[in-house]
């Protein structure tokens, strides 16, 4: 290494920028030691049973986006929610593509027996804005690409879904408000989650 980069090196260590990083990685291992020492011991029963198995209440497909915490707004513990998350909680085709969510849908639903698919989209969402404000399934090219994709987890569990296995949920979740609005099939929009209808399933129900 040359001299001017020994000096380069040594100034942007001592950046603001660089000073900031230190203090933001601080943080998180601060955080870190905090759940290790305090908070781990106090669930220590719960971490022993999950070390060795797993059995989630639902698969949850959300947004990379650092502002959705899919255990704080759903009050889950570990061991409760299968997420997986990527920019846009975008679900490629099953087939087209073999990456990660395909694998995770499949392993969840195969594998771990899960039976509730929640596919949640956000406010404020750089790849969905279109959801702010859901008037219909027209005008959201973006939900409807959403509920495209929740047909392809259809099809590649189409018999889990037919015997009323298996159930798929369209949500989005408002950053400054908290609330839900869940897609509704039987009636063809979202409706609020506040507990005051049965809770809307995205694909109509098994009919017989
Ligand atoms: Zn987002």
């Amino acid at each position: 290494m040359s001299d001017k980069d020994k000096q380069s090196l040594a100034a942007s260590a001592q950046s603001p920028e660089a000073e900031s990083a230190d203090a933001a990685l601080r943080q998180i291992v601060d955080g870190f030691l905090r759940f290790h020492h305090d908070v781990f011991p106090q669930q220590e029963e719960l971490f022993k049973k999950l070390a060795t198995a797993q059995a989630p209440k639902a698969m949850f497909i959300t947004c990379a986006d650092s502002r959705i915490v899919p255990e704080l707004i759903t009050q889950s513990s570990p061991g409760d929610l299968f997420v997986t998350r990527n920019v846009g909680n975008v679900v490629p085709p099953y087939g087209q593509m073999n990456g990660g969510v395909s694998t995770a849908i499949e392993y969840a639903v195969l594998a771990l027996g899960v039976q509730h698919i929640i596919i949640c989209g956000h406010s404020d969402c750089g790849a969905m804005r279109a959801v702010l404000n859901p008037d219909s399934l027209e005008k959201m090219p973006t939900v409807k690409a959403w509920l495209r994709h929740a047909e392809v987890a259809k099809t590649m569990v189409a018999s889990r879904m037919a015997n009323g296995h298996l159930f798929i949920h369209g949500w989005v979740y408002n950053i400054e408000t908290s609330e839900i609005k869940a897609y509704d099939a039987d009636q063809g929009r979202f409706l609020p989650l506040d507990g005051s209808h049965p809770i809307p399933v995205a694909t109509p129900k098994a009919r017989f």
